[in-house]
């Protein structure tokens, strides 16, 4: 189960192998790994050495990853394995992500589809590490829930090649990328080690000429990551590129891993952002990892009526008509799916 061969790669002279699966396009000599330690040459082929082990799962509310526009209340089964293409000095999952060992549970993805169906759940999320590079495992039961009624999302740091997401695309309902700030081209190099943020960009161009429902977040990481003029930049690339109505969360910073010096932002600041972005055109803006702060609600566009209240992943006042509109002015508002009232209140674990 654990050495699979890999999808997206070309064989290339002396046994070598280019990987095409995300920005990097490592190529890779007989013997050796990928700059994510999870797929290795042997003999001139490809595999990926992290099918189907799980290194966590878990039930979630779709709010989690975060998702608001995209079947609201609805609850999803969560899946990382192991391994990450970047090396984010910040992350909160580094366990898992950074882990030099290919660890992790026997969790084929029929068996992910049954626990999903089992749990009440109605999608499934390849998410808490790079589900890019699980690409092989995430198709596999992707593919099965899609059959089984079950929608898929892809919570990703977004550097995927193209060819990566015209494979998962047929299968894939909506993604969370992630930025981090703001998309710094340096930030990404000295603290995440990405050479480019380009291959970003091309993927998310991608996800939406391919019809996948797009929702950005943005790490706002004080001192070095916190730059109102990013922001701009980053909010009005949203509005030109994917549209005004792409909902865009700017995420609270939470000292962790090798970061741990730096405080969390302050309200203050994510508020400046908030503002920042609202100015550069976009209409849904939200701040996330601030339970209870206003802008965790909905507000129509057109007339500011707050249609959606939430209160951190929970939503505690739905307002919208039965067809997705502002009870006040009519207004349609952008939600994919259908409103689930799903009755469990806080996430739990599997393993
Ligand atoms: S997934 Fe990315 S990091 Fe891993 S081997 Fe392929 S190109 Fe390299």
């Amino acid at each position: 189960m654990s050495l699979h061969e890999a999808m997206l790669y070309e064989k290339q002279e002396e046994k070598k192998v280019k990987c095409c699966l995300c920005g990097r396009r490592c190529l890779i000599s007989d013997g050796g790994p990928g700059f994510c330690l999870v797929r290795r040459n042997e003999g001139g082929i490809l595999f990926t050495l992290n099918y189907g082990k799980a290194v966590s799962a878990g039930v979630d509310p779709i709010s989690k990853k975060p998702l608001s526009h995209f079947n609201p209340g609805s609850l999803v089964m969560s899946v990382a394995a192991a391994g990450c293409n970047f090396r984010c000095q910040f992350c909160d999952n580094w366990m898992i992500s950074q882990d030099k060992e290919v660890s992790g549970k026997l969790f084929p993805p029929k068996e992910i589809v049954k626990s999903a169906k089992d749990s009440q759940c109605q999608g499934i999320s390849y998410t808490y590490t790079e589900p890019t590079i699980f690409m092989e495992y995430a198709y596999d039961t992707a593919k099965l829930a899609r059959e089984a009624g079950l929608f898929n999302t892809f919570v990703t740091n977004g550097y995927m090649t193209p060819e990566a997401v015209r494979t998962i695309a047929p299968f894939l309902d909506a993604a969370t990328v992630d930025f981090k700030a703001g998309g710094d081209p340096d930030f990404y190099k000295s603290v995440s080690a990405v050479p480019s943020v380009e291959p970003i960009y091309e993927s998310l161009k991608e996800l939406k000429l391919n019809d996948v429902h797009i929702e950005i977040t943005n790490l706002v990481i004080p001192k070095i990551g916190d730059s109102m003029d990013r922001i701009k930049q980053m909010a009005t690339w949203i509005k030109d590129y994917l549209g005004k109505d792409t909902p865009f969360h700017l995420l609270r910073f939470h000292p962790d891993y090798k970061m741990t010096t730096l405080p969390a932002t302050s309200v203050e600041d994510l508020e400046r952002a908030y503002m920042t972005s609202k100015n550069a055109g976009l209409n849904f803006v939200y701040l996330g990892n601030v339970p209870g702060h206003p802008s965790e609600n909905t507000y129509c566009p057109n007339c500011n009526e707050a249609i959606i209240k939430r209160f951190g992943f929970e939503i505690t006042q739905w307002n919208l008509t039965s067809d997705m509109r502002c009870p006040v002015c009519g207004q349609q508002i952008p939600i994919k799916g259908k409103l689930y009232h799903s009755n469990m209140r806080f996430p739990y674990s599997l393993f």
